[in-house]
């Protein structure tokens, strides 16, 4: 039998604090991506130098000094004076090899849509960044 009230105000507890729910939808979408690069085992590679996600077209990165993953200088300076912020989304409080980088997210689908529909490069990044759509692209 459900004994809870319906209109009975909520105990405290479940008063969870925004900050919270942010927390846990970052979680859960990270876990996503996660369970995907698994399905398909999807291995994003990262220059090391520049901090591009994907392999470089030319298979050699144009810089010779690793830049800052957080201003993306090549400049040498220490990157804890730096703001705190990834470079190549713009995302506040990460730095550029961050998790929920949107361009890792992009590369994620797109290599999973290369396992799943034998698309090609083009296509697939097309449709990972919402330019085509799956119908379009199938
Ligand atoms: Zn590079
Ligand atoms: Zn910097
Ligand atoms: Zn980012």
């Amino acid at each position: 039998m459900d004994s809870s009230t319906p209109g009975s105000p909520r105990p405290p507890q479940e008063q969870t604090s925004e900050l919270e729910i942010m927390i846990a939808l970052t979680q859960k979408e990270n876990n996503y991506y996660r369970r995907l690069q698994d399905k398909y085992k999807i291995v994003v590679e990262q220059c090391r130098t520049c901090w591009k996600i994907g392999k470089h077209p030319t298979q050699k990165c144009v810089h010779d000094k690793p830049l800052c993953p957080r201003c993306g200088s090549d400049e040498s300076h220490a990157r804890e004076a730096c703001f705190v912020m990834c470079f190549r989304c713009g995302e506040i409080g990460s730095e550029a090899f961050h998790e929920s980088c949107p361009r890792r997210r992009s590369e994620i689908v797109k290599l999973a849509l290369m396992r799943k529909y034998n698309f090609d490069m083009k296509t697939a990044r097309d449709v990972a960044r919402g330019k085509l759509t799956l119908a379009e692209a199938r």
